[in-house]
């Protein structure tokens, strides 16, 4: 007999490859080089067997790097329960789930540890800076708090340059993140009111897994009760995986954690790190000696072997959700793992997403509930609904809203005027022969760039210069259609002479260290009025903001997408939530042409309860998740007939089964993409365990599938239908 090793490789295929292994030791979590074909590959030992001397002609594993720990059977049994429930193969979820530099066949050196920077004195390090060197400044004042290369990086990409010379003048001190624990005393706590304490006890107090639904407005200060449990979490010796969305946020919240807990090794993992950070970080968190692990969803997947609390934060957020390769939901990962930990996890929101809401009435999670705001005076800001009909506007401005952004700037105060559409306007018509610019490769409007002279597609990124004439009519009058950021810009330039205006989107933004600038650019109070898309939504804390203005929200009420309304609420919710979040009252004003919608009386009501339970009865009549689970193949090819026809077969591999719906394949909504046409195939169950079953017995005729031409994917628990 000689032994085997079942490697787990990145390829789309489901099985492990049988590798013998020389003489040496090798256990169930090495990473190895393997030969595959003509090249060598990295993969990771899944399991051991014995084979017969000669029963088969093995290839043997060519090397072993050591340079990674071996993987837990903790850890290999997430990503087996990962490649289970997604159908997706075990070597390309612990490939997507490792640091690239740990998915190479190359072995991994790290640089040295890294190193943490912080000023004892920031006040005599900014009077050494020039007064108009605002980046530089701004770089400096954070460094109030310990801070990474990554962080600081973020603020101002050549940030690293001026450490060096500040560590040359001996300005500024480094650290070895291993060495914090001389650091400088917590910043104080305030104390929690008595929700917020209620809500840190019960979870403390947890025993074994028990999954905690936050249910907080904006502001009721729900970071503060993750502070403090997870103070009690290090004080038991066990590590908090922290789950933020956006990655704008991470800097802010690492430096919110840094200044609470200056004692423990805080860090952070996601996608702005460079390859080697990443994987010190992770290493960090694998070998115990990370304390706090902050981080977008992909930190999910992070060895944590002596894990004690789970934090989603903005649970219901899109982001969590990974839209291509291997469509995982951070957020059920979340859940699992605390399972499986037998641990409390604690989802966060003001608007949780109908899923969790309903499993905190059904009673499975626990709700805590945080309904005011926690700076003592700050209310909920004001809502008013606009009517656009017959309404006195200008540019498409309420009368009434540009009054409230009028008297916002007479009193000192910032204004948000929000629309989820950048570039200029949506797209060029002419008004001759109804032509209008669309995307050669998509089915899509062109989005008309006026800054850059362009025309540009936001699903392929094809663009053109802006054509003098109408390529079909010749008629050189062609007119912007609509409104994006761009042309918001302008309009409120025109109302508002001499007020400076910021516009934060992702093109404002493409710049390294953009968005930071733009938001200390606000902090400062150099900006009186901010245009923004979604970016500006979500968790920023803008003092000196009191007036909100919502455009265009309309688009969410008549989307194909059934998921649309809830997550306008959300969109909502959170823009409103900017507002008035110190003691000046806010205001938030929206406008509409359908003032009479359901939707706007629920949401006037500032309950999410209201909607969710009008929402939850809706997809109850109508059998859509969370009353379902539904599991989508996505198909494209250069003609929507193969994409059909390939669904065909798909759903030929399905065993009908009473409760299990297999529906036909039809032409997606948005039918081009990329120069592909796209089609889908929806499953769906009357519960997971049952979509669950369906999808594994299916599985061995896809597998036979997977040898074509076709690209396609599987995504269970999609998030756009
Ligand atoms: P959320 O995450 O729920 O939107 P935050 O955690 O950002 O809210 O808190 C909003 C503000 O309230 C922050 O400025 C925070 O410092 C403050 N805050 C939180 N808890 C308290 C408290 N108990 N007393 C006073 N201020 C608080
Ligand atoms: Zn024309
Ligand atoms: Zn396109």
């Amino acid at each position: 007999m000689i032994c085997a090793a079942q490697v787990a490789l990145d390829v789309p295929l489901t099985r492990l490859f049988s590798y013998a292994v020389d003489g040496g030791l090798l256990a169930v979590g090495e990473r190895v080089f393997v030969p595959f074909g003509h090249r060598v590959l990295s993969g990771v030992v899944a399991g051991l067997e014995e084979v017969a001397e000669g029963s088969m002609t093995l290839k043997a594993v060519q090397s072993v790097p050591r340079d990674l720990p071996c993987l837990s059977p903790e850890w290999l049994a997430l990503c087996r329960f990962v490649a289970d429930y997604y159908h997706h193969p075990l070597g390309q979820v612990i490939a997507t789930a490792l640091p690239a530099v740990f998915r190479i066949p190359e072995v991994f050196t790290p640089a040295q540890p890294p190193l943490l920077y912080r000023c004892d004195d920031v006040e005599a390090l900014l009077a050494r800076l020039a007064a108009r060197a605002t980046a530089q400044r701004r770089v400096a004042q954070a460094l109030a708090v310990p801070q990474t290369a990554a962080s600081l990086r973020a603020l101002a990409a050549p940030a690293m340059r001026w450490i060096a010379s500040w560590l040359e003048q001996g300005w500024i001190e480094a650290v070895p993140e291993t060495a914090m624990a001389k650091g400088k005393a917590a910043t104080n706590a305030p104390v929690p009111n008595p929700e917020q304490a209620r809500a840190v006890e019960a979870i403390a107090s947890a025993e074994g897994f028990v999954p905690f639904l936050l249910f907080g407005v904006t502001g009721s200060g729900k970071t503060e009760v993750y502070l403090q449990t997870i103070a009690t979490v290090l004080a038991r010796g066990k590590q908090a995986l922290v789950l933020v969305p956006e990655i704008n946020l991470t800097p802010q919240a690492e430096s919110a954690f840094r200044a609470r807990f200056p004692q423990a090794r805080i860090v952070s993992l996601h996608s702005r790190l460079n390859d080697s950070e990443r994987a010190q970080g992770w290493l960090a968190a694998m070998r115990g000696e990370a304390d706090i692990v902050l981080g977008t969803r992909l930190a999910v997947l992070a060895p944590l072997p002596r894990l004690g609390l789970v934090v989603v934060d903005e649970e219901h957020d899109a982001s969590f959700k990974q839209q291509d390769g291997l469509r995982y939901s951070a957020r059920d990962i979340a859940v699992y793992r605390a399972s499986q930990e037998g641990i409390p996890v604690v989802l966060g929101s003001a608007t949780p997403s109908l899923e969790s809401w309903r499993n905190a009435e059904s009673g499975r999670y626990r709700l805590l509930e945080l309904p005011a705001r926690a700076v003592p005076g700050a209310a909920l800001p004001e809502l008013r609904v606009l009517s656009m009909r017959r309404a006195p506007q200008r540019d498409g401005l309420h009368e009434s809203a540009i009054a409230a952004i009028g008297r916002a700037l007479d009193r000192g105060e910032q204004a948000l005027v929000f629309i989820n559409r950048r570039g200029y306007a949506p797209t060029l018509a002419c008004g001759e022969c109804g032509w209008s610019a669309s995307c050669r490769h998509c089915s899509a409007r062109l989005v008309l760039h006026l800054g850059a002279r362009r025309l540009r597609c936001h699903h392929c990124g094809y663009e053109l210069r802006i054509p003098p004439a109408c390529p079909d009519c010749g008629n050189q009058d062609l007119k912007p259609l609509g409104r994006g950021t761009q042309r918001l810009e302008e309009n409120l330039q025109a109302l508002f002479p001499g007020r400076n205006i910021l516009r934060i989107d992702r093109d404002s933004t493409r710049r390294k260290g953009a968005m930071d600038a733009a938001l200390e650019a606000v902090h400062a109070g150099e900006a009186d009025i901010l245009v923004g898309t979604q970016m500006l939504a979500k968790g920023h804390d803008f003092p000196r903001l009191n007036c909100v203005l919502v455009l265009e929200a309309d688009s969410g009420l008549f989307s194909v997408d059934y998921r649309a309304e809830e997550r306008l609420f959300a969109l909502l919710t959170q823009v409103a939530g900017r507002a008035g979040r110190r003691e000046q009252p806010g205001e938030v004003l929206v406008q509409t042409q359908f003032p009479e919608h359901p939707f706007y009386a629920q949401l006037l009501q500032r309950d999410y309860r209201v909607f969710a339970d009008r929402a939850l009865s809706e997809r109850r009549d109508l059998r859509l998740p969370p009353f379902a689970a539904w599991a989508l193949f996505r198909a494209e090819a250069q003609q929507l007939d193969s994409a059909l026809e390939f669904l065909r077969t798909v759903k030929q591999c399905f065993v009908p089964e009473p409760g299990l719906t297999i529906g036909d394949p039809v032409a997606a909504t948005m039918l081009k993409k990329s120069g592909l046409e796209r089609a889908q195939l929806l499953v769906s169950a009357e519960n997971r365990q049952l979509l669950q079953r369906a999808l594994a017995m299916a599985e061995p005729a896809m597998d036979r599938l997977k040898a074509g031409r076709i690209r396609w994917s599987l995504d269970v628990d999609p998030a756009e239908v």
